[in-house]
């Protein structure tokens, strides 16, 4: 695929530049921090299969952007054990990038608090 090169837009856009150390955290709810697109499928891609220890793909996202979360259902590629990583997009890193990448199209789904990172004992 051709790719227009430009000094501006030389990052994947589906990456967030500003990603913070609460990447994949957990909320208290367990919810997964993403703060971007292609972090959810990279965290996909780092996991292996509980039951075979093989790579894992993702199959099917559900759009929960109402809830401020996204699922991504994921099926291990040797024994087909299927998993679900509920990840959390309303928090703020998330969403400031996401209004950034959408301009004036951008709508808040999520009308709740944001979530953040459960406190570590
Ligand atoms: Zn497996």
């Amino acid at each position: 695929m051709f790719r227009k090169r430009s000094t501006r837009n030389e990052t994947d856009p589906a990456v967030n530049p500003n990603r913070t150390a609460d990447l994949f955290a957990l909320t208290e709810e367990g919810y997964i921090i993403a703060q971007d697109i292609n972090c959810q499928y990279e965290l996909v891609q780092q996991e292996r299969c509980s039951q075979c220890n093989h790579n894992l793909r993702a199959i099917a996202q559900i759009n929960r952007a109402f809830q401020g979360l996204n699922e991504l259902v994921v099926l291990c590629t040797n024994c087909g054990e299927r998993y679900s990583f509920i990840f959390d997009i309303s928090n703020d890193v998330y969403q400031d990038w996401w209004a950034e990448r959408m301009g004036d199209s951008y709508v808040r789904m999520y009308d709740g608090t944001p979530r953040v990172p459960a406190p570590t004992e």
